[in-house]
């Protein structure tokens, strides 16, 4: 029996070797220095055991290892690109999970000009996803900094957002049919380009942000956009947060769809980048509160884009609210300002310890948000760095907080689980989410239980026991 889901087994040998006959030996994984990828995530801080790593290639195969694990109640772990942020793929560590890789199936379905659609199965990464779009002169607009690890699969399962929500949307809004595998080995076919479908219960939005926990998503149909001809980036240096919050709602009512990135950073966050990451020369000669990365893009023109991103800045700066702006003058320049922005997280790691939050408040209320937070977290840690940056169109906080300079890394990680009970009740008191794109996955799973509305709780109880009645789809992750 498995700890934490006592109604589960864990597979024995007979059914390991019922697994190798479905994928044949190469694809089960018994080894545990070939199992080692699967189960540590990047950051090291979740590490899993099983009996096997399962590696499928088709849809068929998938359905019959379902059935197998349904019928001898065994856990399935889907894995994707193994970059998720909340622990959700990797399997328990006492070993009872089977983990189910879709690596092997990322096979291109179908590209579809016409109705700018493309089909992809689950293990297809993301930069092959908008490459495939690419080659056919289209944009997929999903974009993050592991686009080149992570796959469609957990992108819909997590419901990602990353940098370009603003305009095109999550995951979820994004995709347009999706293929799923149940607890049961039912596969239901739901792949289509239909924009409009009233008949009934949105049922792929429901996989979408189902973290693993519902069903497998093997294929996905993903809705494609025309690529901008046109593109102007800005930096520009703020006092106050106030003053990003006025600046962005310039810009959206002045461009509408044409703004494509609002990215804000507060000063700790732009000073770590520049001083640890290679490339990124400091944009401004003096270092200020705020710094936002704007980005506009149209269907015309580059001139056209600068002038509307040049109107909106001269609108703003004749109120007298931006410090400093520098435009990018070529492709060189506009790569080294998203380094900037994408260098955040990992510079953060040169000054110690690190706690985080993906947090989401609406995008008015992010300066009343930061300042509440700030005072929290200086009454429980005098000396801590907060170190907010993140999505500011989204209402997305990435409200990551580095330990005062010189403390003891150890003693200030001790105090993770103190300070984001602290920050994320200061989240709900904003009527905030206290995830916004990474999911929630095991990080999160007491805390939900904690700010979820009960009711909210008990559908989706009764959803889960409904799709996955012997709970075997991930367990311990996310209820
Ligand atoms: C450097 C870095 C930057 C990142 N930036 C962002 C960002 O900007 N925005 C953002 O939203 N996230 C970001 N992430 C988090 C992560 O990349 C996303 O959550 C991504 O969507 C996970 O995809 P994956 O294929 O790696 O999924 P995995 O990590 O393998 O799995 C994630 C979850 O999805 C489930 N899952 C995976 N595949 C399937 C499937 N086929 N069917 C059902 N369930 C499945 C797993 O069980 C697990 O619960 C970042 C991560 C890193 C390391």
């Amino acid at each position: 029996m498995a700890a934490d889901a006592p109604h589960l087994n864990t597979p024995s040998d007979a059914l390991i070797r019922q697994f190798e006959s479905v994928v044949g030996a190469a694809n089960c994984l018994t080894d545990p220095f070939e199992q080692a990828p699967h189960l540590k995530e990047w950051r090291d801080r979740y590490t899993g055991a099983t009996k096997a790593v399962l590696k499928p290639k088709s849809v068929d195969e998938v359905s019959r290892i379902m059935q197998l694990a349904n019928d001898h109640r065994v856990g399935v772990v889907a894995q994707g690109g193994n970059t998720g942020l909340v622990g959700g793929q990797i399997p328990r560590p006492e070993g009872a999970d089977v983990v189910l890789s879709l690596e092997r199936l990322s096979k291109c379905r179908a590209l579809d000009p016409d109705n700018q659609t493309l089909t992809v199965e689950a293990g297809c990464k993301l930069a092959t996803a908008q490459a495939f779009a690419n080659e056919a002169g289209l944009l997929f607009p999903l974009s993050m900094a592991s686009e080149g690890s992570a796959t469609i699969g957990g992108n819909i399962a997590t419901n990602a957002g990353g940098l370009n929500v603003l305009a095109y949307g999550t995951a979820r809004a994004l995709t347009l049919g999706l293929e799923v595998v149940l607890a049961d080995g039912t596969i239901w076919n739901g792949l289509g380009s239909l924009k409009k479908d009233n008949t009934g219960y949105a049922l792929k939005e429901l996989f979408a942000g189902s973290e693993g926990t519902l069903g497998i998503i093997t294929a996905a149909t993903l809705k494609l956009y025309p690529k901008p001809a046109g593109q102007a980036t800005a930096m520009v240096a703020l006092n106050t947060l106030q003053d990003v919050a006025h600046l962005f709602r310039a810009a959206s009512m002045r461009l509408g769809p044409e703004l494509t990135a609002f990215e804000f950073m507060c000063q700790h966050a732009v000073d770590f980048t520049t001083e640890h990451m290679p490339q990124t020369p400091p944009v401004f000669e003096q270092s200020l509160p705020w710094t936002v990365l704007i980005e506009v893009s149209n269907l015309t023109s580059d001139d056209q884009a600068l002038q509307s991103l040049s109107e909106v800045l001269m609108v703003s700066d004749t109120e007298r609210r931006l410090v400093a702006t520098a435009i990018a003058t070529s492709s060189n320049q506009r790569q080294a300002f998203w380094k900037v922005r994408e260098g955040i997280s990992e510079a953060q790691k040169f000054e110690g310890g690190s706690i985080k939050h993906d947090v989401s408040v609406a995008p008015a209320a992010i300066p009343d948000f930061i300042a509440a937070a700030n005072q929290v977290v200086e009454d429980l840690c005098p000396g801590a760095r907060p170190c907010p940056f993140g999505h500011f169109g989204d209402g997305n906080v990435h409200y990551n907080i580095s330990q005062p300079s010189g403390a003891d890394t150890g003693e200030f990680l001790d105090q993770w689980q103190t300070v984001q009970d602290a920050v994320h009740d200061v989240v709900a008191k904003f009527d905030g989410s206290i995830s916004a794109e990474h999911g929630i996955g095991v990080m999160k799973r007491e805390t939900l239980a904690r700010h979820k509305d009960p009711a909210a709780l008990t559908i989706m109880r009764r959803i889960k026991s409904s799709l996955d009645p012997n709970g075997i789809l991930n367990p311990g992750k996310l209820l």
